[in-house]
């Protein structure tokens, strides 16, 4: 089954699909100002994940 990223919109394997929690909030921030009517329901892939973390290497909790 695969799985399209609705960040960066390619197909994927549905293992890479990541659904975010409360303590990636600041990641879930900046994914809704470059993707308006995106929720966090909607999951994100792996390497979009990584990407928007890396925005914030030094931030804990
Ligand atoms: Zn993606």
């Amino acid at each position: 089954m695969d799985f399209q990223c609705p960040v960066c919109n390619k197909i994927m394997p549905y293992d890479l699909k990541l659904i975010l929690s409360h303590s990636d909030e600041h990641v879930i921030e900046q994914i809704k100002i470059k993707k308006p009517g995106w929720v966090e329901q909607d999951g994100l892939c792996k390497r979009c994940h990584e990407y928007f973390k890396s925005q914030f290497p030094d931030r804990k909790g």
